[in-house]
């Protein structure tokens, strides 16, 4: 039976070393550290035949999120396939400045949220497991997508309610905390080809301005805002400023946030509403 040090030096000669270590630590259920203190363990035929066929998967340009089928996501393992969106640092970035801004102004308990887009449903569910007292609802227009996102939240025991309506369509309620990272890149937009080719149009594209799905969100939203409350969206780098004028028309008293992902890039924009 071939080693832990075998297969790596073989597939190290096909996909990048740390894939290689990623794709057969998952497979051996370690992590990528205590897989290198197993380099003698001697590896079954099926674990070997089956890292074999991920390597090839890799080399067929499948983002390795999907090939693993899980991602970490702000500290918790997250289930991927390509009905959802595989979830970016930034997005991680979206929820620790949203906790930020929660934790300051909203110190009560019983806040309801809502996740619009949620795909994966990576944002809602970290944000349930962060403030277990709040009620939190994920919505997306997918029924593919809630299927995952119903399964990550049973796996990391966060009760959340999972609904399927394009944006505000069948939501009732109004709400403390609305969230979105929605489409929004402009249909012609230039992106790399392993995102193209394998992640969800329907998640990444909103029309010929990218902006579709925030002018849908925002066109009901007043119906939907509790008297204090806070709005968190994730942004295209060239959506700034566009999106800061939407909503300092629309949000009258509010404090708008306009924030740089860790590139220096904008990436986020908040709206929130206190009483004096
Ligand atoms: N952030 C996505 C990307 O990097 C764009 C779409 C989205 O997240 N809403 O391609």
């Amino acid at each position: 039976m071939a080693t832990v040090e075998e297969l790596i030096i073989n597939g190290k000669k096909k996909v990048h070393s740390t894939h290689a270590k990623m794709l057969l630590a998952d497979l051996l259920n370690l992590n990528p550290l205590e897989l290198l203190l197993h380099l003698d363990l001697e590896v079954t035929p099926e674990v070997e035949q089956h890292y074999y066929e991920q390597i090839q998967k890799l080399i067929n340009q499948e983002p390795l999120q999907y090939v693993i089928g899980n991602v970490n996501f702000y500290g918790n393992t997250f289930i991927v396939n390509n009905k959802v969106l595989i979830p970016r640092f930034e997005t991680e970035e979206l929820v620790e400045n949203t906790l930020h801004f929660i934790e300051y102004y909203f110190p009560q308990k019983d806040l309801k949220i809502i996740d619009l887009g949620t795909g994966s449903g990576c944002i809602g569910i970290t944000l349930k497991k962060k403030l277990p007292t709040s009620q939190v609802t994920l919505v997306d227009i997918s029924q593919d997508a809630l299927t995952v996102a119903l399964e990550n939240a049973k796996q990391l025991e966060a009760g959340v309610t999972c609904l399927e309506s394009d944006f505000w369509e069948k939501v009732p309620g109004k709400y403390h905390v609305i969230i979105s990272n929605p489409p929004y890149l402009k249909q012609d937009e230039e992106i790399e080809n392993i995102v193209a080719q394998n992640e969800p149009h329907l998640a990444l594209y909103a029309g010929k301005d990218g902006l579709s799905c925030y002018k849908k969100i925002l066109s009901e939203i007043k119906d939907h805002l509790e008297e204090e409350y806070l709005v968190a969206f994730e942004i295209g780098f060239d959506q700034g400023n566009v999106l800061k004028t939407m909503f300092q028309e629309l949000f009258t008293g509010a404090l708008i946030t306009l924030k740089k992902d860790l590139q220096g890039r904008d990436r986020m924009i908040f709206a929130l509403k206190i009483k004096a």
